[in-house]
């Protein structure tokens, strides 16, 4: 068998045109603010990209880049001004923030209804509890991609290899809330290529290159490749793509596959905040 492409590129450039679409008819702009602390490079990529998105959907936003020694006071302060800026409907706090500032505690100062990543712990608890609400870009997008391709997720197996909080916990959450039997893998998990051979959607987030090989794949799986990895300065997921294709009944590339789902959901989120604060 081979593959036939999950293109997320695609289906994320439609998901930004309804939102241009549906932005150049608000009275007011939504405004998102992302906060990055300190010098990780990745952080400026993404932000700068969704800085970029922003401005070609109508989206307003801001870039707060604050030092690496910004005290946990001096952040907290900012999110309090955020959440008091009528202008500002959407905060992003960029992980990963510097050991000395306690993470859980930034997060759970924004606002509620300005949390557009769903981080803060009420947010998790509501997605644990299968009563979501804002939910993680990352797992968001994952799940709009199957559903977008026509992918009956309720019955299946399937295998989440990684657990952060920021993309291998919610999307195990969401598969779950969306009837699928889920089994969570991670760096202790002995005899991997079993388990996730089981698997009828695999979604791998783990950021080790092509560590998914052929032989742990299922024929006719489903496979979602969250991983982003420079190999000789090429962006290269988590999945052995090339090989994988082969057994695979649907694929995600890397790139074009899920990274342009997570900005598309951030501005989704965002539009949805901005329905929710100004038209109550
Ligand atoms: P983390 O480093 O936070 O988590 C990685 C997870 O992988 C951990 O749970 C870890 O297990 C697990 N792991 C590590 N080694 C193995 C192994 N050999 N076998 C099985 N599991 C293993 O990463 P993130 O979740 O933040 O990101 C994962 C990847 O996704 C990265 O490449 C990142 O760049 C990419 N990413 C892509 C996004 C996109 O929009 N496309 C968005 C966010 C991330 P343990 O918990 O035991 O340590």
């Amino acid at each position: 068998m081979t593959a036939k492409l999950i293109d997320g590129k695609e289906i994320a450039k439609k998901i930004r045109e309804g939102i241009k679409k549906e932005v150049s008819a608000m009275a007011k702009k939504p405004g998102l603010a992302a906060i990055i602390v300190g010098e990780n490079p990745a952080s400026k990529i993404y932000v700068g990209i969704k800085r970029r998105t922003c401005d070609e959907v109508g989206i307003y936003s801001e870039e707060h880049k604050l030092p690496e020694k910004t005290s946990e006071e001096e952040l907290l302060e900012l999110i309090r001004k955020l959440n008091a800026d009528d202008k500002i409907h959407a905060i992003l706090l960029q992980l990963p923030v510097p050991n000395h500032i306690n993470s859980e505690k930034a997060l759970s100062a924004i606002a509620l209804e300005k949390d557009v990543d769903g981080f803060s712990p009420v947010n998790i608890g509501r997605l644990v509890s299968g009563n979501e609400s804002f939910v993680p870009c990352t797992p968001k997008g994952i799940i709009r991609l199957l559903e977008e391709t026509g992918i009956e997720i309720e019955g299946k197996n399937a295998v989440v290899v990684g657990r952060s909080n920021i993309v291998g916990k919610p999307t195990a959450s969401m598969l779950l809330n969306r009837n699928a039997t889920v089994t969570v893998c991670h760096s202790r998990t002995k005899n991997l290529g079993k388990i996730t051979k089981q698997a009828d959607i695999l979604v791998v987030a783990v950021g080790k290159a092509n560590m998914i090989t052929k032989d742990m794949v299922k024929e006719g799986a489903v496979v979602i490749d969250v991983g982003m990895n420079d190999v000789d300065g090429k962006l290269t997921g988590d999945v052995d793509f090339e090989n994988v294709k082969e057994k695979a009944s649907w694929i995600t590339p890397v790139p074009g596959g899920v990274g342009p789902m997570t900005v598309a959901m951030l501005l989704e989120n965002t539009v949805k905040i901005y329905n929710e604060i100004e038209i109550k």
